[in-house]
């Protein structure tokens, strides 16, 4: 599986669809499309979503009433609608929400629908599936008054303020992108730009929204879950990613939010983002910092570096090979854990990079305590193979360094980590400090530490690699 994506959102039960389903499927399916969410907007079209759940395994359903049909919506309907949300291929509650713009049902029916659905997801254990559209803050306010499903949810084809996505992420749900942010046009640009910067890719999802939404160019067309790939581009190039990185994480983010029944690959020891191929080299480390998600959720832009234990030089070589690395500018040692710990087999592996292609540029992400791990000086044995040295500085003192990264090695862990910065400086190797944006973090201290050592800085977001 090299480039996969999920279309989160669309409506293959609609009447769009009823001449050519399997065509359009097996279209989605060439396109990359590895699983299609289908929505219910109505009960019956909620009936007819589970039907083809049930008949394709590339395709979960979702069932609601739209708050276009909210005045649909009594104790009979809600009813069926608690059978249909227990029923093996139902993945969802929606799409319920309010829809302010076309106003097609009073909006007091809209906003009790609403609840109706937020109330029927958490009785059934499903996430929800929002639709919203000019009433964001009424929809933040019933939500912060109702509390999400446990499952939690999506904001479905979002097309808020930054200040919006900012009060949905931090509410936990996700956001999902359809056709709109390829529109064409100076005000929509700037509006999609400015969003999709803002929200992580480990919180969105895409979707189509078919059979309407066509992404440009194919505008004034039927949109499709073949199309969706137009969206994850869109994304990928706002973000300065890859088109497979986008489809990577924001697959994973459909699968853990809907529980799809979608194989995702287990852990994996190389994996490319952007031009850089990464090598997971261990699991184990010589701290045990606070803001650390590798024994919780060691997940980097979608894929698993959980090791169930260090791969060996061969198996690292294999790994390199299937990812293509000769056609990379950089291989980088990394890992959710400490490469120096490995230090014989990184350098192994680094000489022997070098060997086949001298040109490679190659890094080694560390936190900077190899010295004291080792008990001597490590430098001259990295100058030999690596170019570039990224150091986790993560603090300003050795007091805030110890609260956050809690070290097992010793003595002065703080003191070790700069004076292992400052001999990677005087040895010649291009060294990166770097920190993680915590609160208690001082940045700019940080970043004069930096510029005193003579290393270039970055700030890292958690959970942010590459
Ligand atoms: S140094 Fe990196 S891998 Fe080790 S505990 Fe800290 S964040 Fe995790």
């Amino acid at each position: 599986m090299k480039q996969y994506l999920i279309d989160s959102h669309a409506h293959l039960e609609m009447r769009q669809f009823k001449s050519d389903l399997e065509q359009v499927l097996e279209k989605a399916h060439a396109a990359g499309v590895i699983h299609i969410v289908t929505v219910g907007s109505t009960l019956p079209e909620s009936r007819r979503a589970l039907k083809i759940a049930e008949k394709f395994r590339e395709v979960s359903a979702v069932v609601g009433i739209h708050p276009h049909d909210a005045q649909d919506m009594d104790e009979l309907a809600m009813e069926e609608l608690g059978k249909l949300a227990r029923r093996k291929r139902v993945v969802g509650v929606g799409e319920t929400g309010l829809d302010f713009f076309r106003d097609r049902s009073p909006r007091e029916l809209q906003e009790e629908s609403f609840r109706g659905h937020l109330a029927l997801a958490k009785e059934t254990g499903q996430p929800v599936v929002i639709h919203v559209r000019d009433a964001y803050s009424r929809a933040l306010q019933i939500l912060e008054e109702e509390g999400l499903p446990e499952r939690g949810g999506v904001v479905h084809c979002f097309s808020g303020t930054i200040q919006d996505a900012e009060a949905f992420l931090a509410m936990g749900l996700y956001l999902s992108f359809t056709g709109t942010i390829t529109y064409e046009g100076r005000k929509n640009r700037e509006w999609a730009e400015s969003v999709l910067s803002l929200v992580p890719l480990e919180r969105m999802m895409v979707e189509t929204d078919s059979p309407y939404l066509t992404p440009h160019p194919f505008r004034g067309q039927r949109n499709e879950p073949a199309y969706v790939h137009l969206v994850a581009e869109y994304i990928a190039g706002v973000k300065g990613l890859s088109i497979s990185d986008v489809g990577r994480v924001t697959t994973r983010n459909a699968v853990e939010l809907f529980r799809l029944p979608v194989d995702l690959p287990s852990s994996i020891l190389a994996y490319t983002i952007r031009d850089s191929v990464y090598l997971n080299v261990t699991g184990s480390c010589t701290n045990s910092c606070t803001f650390c998600q590798r024994s919780v959720n060691p997940v980097v832009k979608g894929h698993n570096l959980r090791l169930q234990r260090d791969p060996t030089p061969d198996e690292m070589i294999k790994a390199l090979e299937e990812e293509g690395w000769q056609n990379r500018s950089e291989v980088v040692f990394c890992g959710y854990g400490e490469p120096t710990i490995r230090l014989p087999e990184v350098l192994q592996m680094a000489s022997r990079i070098k060997e086949l292609k001298p040109s490679m540029d190659i890094r080694l992400n560390t936190n900077g305590l190899a010295n004291l791990y080792h008990r001597k000086n490590i430098v001259p044995e990295l100058t030999y193979a690596i170019d570039t040295i990224s150091i986790s500085l993560n603090a300003q003192d050795a007091d805030t360094f110890d609260r956050l990264c809690r070290p097992s090695v010793g003595p002065d862990p703080y003191g070790s980590l700069l004076d292992f910065s400052r001999k990677c400086v005087a040895a010649g190797l291009d060294v990166v400090l770097t920190v993680v944006a915590h609160p208690e973090v001082d940045i700019e201290v940080c970043r004069k530490i930096a510029v005193d050592i003579g290393a270039r800085f970055r700030v890292r977001e958690y959970n942010e690699v590459g």
